[in-house]
């Protein structure tokens, strides 16, 4: 088992100042952690600077608003608190979570008084699936993105992560690696923590992203394939489409673009464009390349 992370050395931003990592706690009678009321960012910084950091800091102000607060500092501010949490951990390549959640004051469905609370954590993160060209595995989710008018969908907070983790552990019980969401209208909509696409006759296909994140790796994988001259194409796809397509990826920023090898009852077959936006994506984070403007 891996270090648990509340039992890790190094320093968490929490609240105006560092504190110890281990010393990072909240109280049990804690809003966020009874109603949800929270919100996070996943971002990845390479060699020693975060990807599309601005629009993580900016995204995360907007679940805020969403959520119906405000973060107790400016996106400017948080931009320069999450560049010294990086620096203090000491790491080029790294995973950095920043969140922000309802403390203490009220304790029931309204908790209009309670203090906004902010941290960033910032940890060592290698592949979030190894051997990416082999392509992951994944399954069918019992469990639909709910409508915009049932979830803030478009909030990355906490509470809609609850059919995420379900989805996510019913599929490695039955020994695969992710699972497919469809919509509350049975379309197809994204993995359990990440975008798809997929590819037939030389276009790129992926769902509107109208009832769940449109994701930062997500605009960054259909720049890429702009820049390469690949069509993709934004539109609805239902589920009996799954066997039409020749390769499927999905997109995150911690799964970064990873190909899919299988969904349920069917095969794909990662080649030439999976491996192509692999590539580019990995030149695009480490600097090499720029996406032509
Ligand atoms: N959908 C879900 C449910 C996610 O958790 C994520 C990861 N934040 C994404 C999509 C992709 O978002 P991004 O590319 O901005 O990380």
């Amino acid at each position: 088992m891996a270090q648990p992370y509340d039992d890790r050395d190094g320093y968490i931003w929490i609240d105006g100042a560092f504190s110890p990592w281990r010393e990072a706690k909240v109280h049990v009678l804690t809003h966020a952690l009874h109603y949800a009321s929270s919100i996070f960012e996943g971002e990845r910084a390479y060699g020693g600077q975060i990807f599309e950091s601005l629009r993580h800091s900016q995204r995360l102000a907007n679940s805020a608003k969403i959520l119906g607060f405000e973060l107790p500092v400016t996106v400017e501010e948080l931009e320069h608190i999450k560049t010294e949490a990086l620096a203090k951990s000491g790491l080029e390549n790294a995973y950095i979570r920043a969140f922000a959640w309802r403390g203490s004051e009220m304790m029931g469905v309204s908790a209009q008084d309670n203090t906004i609370h902010l941290a960033v954590a910032v940890w060592p993160w290698g592949d979030y699936f190894a051997d990416k060209m082999k392509g992951i595995r994944m399954t069918h989710a019992d469990w639909r993105r709910p409508s915009p008018e049932t979830a803030p969908c478009h909030a990355k907070a906490a509470g809609l992560y609850m059919i995420c983790t379900l989805s996510k552990h019913a599929a490695e019980r039955a020994g695969y690696q992710d699972a497919l969401m469809l919509d509350y209208r049975g379309q197809v909509a994204e993995a359990t923590g990440a975008n798809i696409f997929f590819m037939r006759d030389g276009a790129l296909h992926t769902p509107i992203p109208d009832c769940f994140l449109n994701g930062i790796t997500r605009q960054t994988a259909i720049k890429l394939a702009n820049a390469r001259q690949i069509e993709v194409i934004e539109r609805v796809i239902m589920p009996d489409e799954l066997g039409t397509f020749s390769e499927c990826f999905i997109t995150g920023s911690a799964a970064e673009i990873t190909p899919v090898a299988e969904i349920g009852e069917f095969t794909y077959t990662p080649g030439e464009v999976s491996e192509a936006l692999v590539n580019d994506y990995s030149d695009l984070v480490y600097r090499k390349i720029k996406i032509p403007a």
